[in-house]
């Protein structure tokens, strides 16, 4: 089995939200479809690890914000790299309560769709929660981020709890990338990080030392030369 032909499928990029009691929580999932016209139906996959999969199970409620293409990296590694057992990940985010209680994220994301949960499948790793929706609304006109786009693009990562993640085969050290041991983010000299003023060209060694992670918001001393 080849692996590299997982990456041949497209999605895009969601932040999938819940609830348990008073408590809200937030993740990045890139398995959010719309399976049916009537009743309007989607499928969402969550790794049964997480806290917001344990939320879902418990309010039989979701939310999908969906992201624009311009959201910011910093954004998907808040919901996407840290984890809602330890930080408060609606710290400093634009989000609003909707009628059931379930947060959506106002700021860098296109709409929003409240659903309810009403069938769940058992899919080894991860559980694919079948929602009626309830609620839905247009924040603002643009184009929805990709799964590609974050890719090859932005040149964002994947934690190896996403159902997409696949280990790269190690290249050897033929240029000066380094890698962020958290989240896998690759800092490539030739690229720079320009959302964050770096200029492409820019070794690793000349970032500044405010310089973190883009994704995930560690210091550079937590990368290591590929
Ligand atoms: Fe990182």
């Amino acid at each position: 089995m080849d692996p590299k032909a997982l990456h041949k499928i497209s999605y895009g990029l969601y932040i999938i939200t819940s609830l348990k009691g008073d408590q809200i929580n937030g993740q990045i999932a890139n398995t959010v479809f719309q399976i049916s016209n009537e009743p309007p139906t989607i499928a969402v996959s969550i790794n049964k690890k997480n806290l917001t999969h344990e939320f879902i199970k418990d309010s039989k409620l979701l939310a999908v914000s969906i992201l624009a293409q311009d959201a910011p990296l910093s954004l998907i590694g808040n919901f996407g790299f840290k984890s809602g057992r330890e930080a408060d990940k609606f710290a400093g985010i634009n989000y609003q309560l909707g009628d059931s209680g379930l947060p959506h994220v106002t700021s860098d994301t296109l709409a929003y769709l409240d659903a309810r949960v009403i069938q769940e499948v058992d899919a080894g790793t991860h559980t694919i929660f079948i929602a009626g929706i309830t609620a839905a609304e247009v924040l603002k006109e643009g184009a929805p981020l990709t799964y590609a786009y974050y890719h090859e693009v932005k040149r964002g990562s994947v934690p190896k709890t996403a159902p997409s993640f696949v280990p790269e085969p190690k290249e050897k050290a033929v240029s000066e990338k380094y890698e962020c041991s958290v989240c896998g983010y690759v800092y490539d000299p030739v690229a720079g990080d320009p959302e964050n003023g770096v200029e492409p060209g820019t070794a690793f060694e000349a970032l500044p030392e405010s310089w973190v992670c883009p994704v995930c918001g560690v210091d550079k001393t937590a990368f290591k030369l590929m």
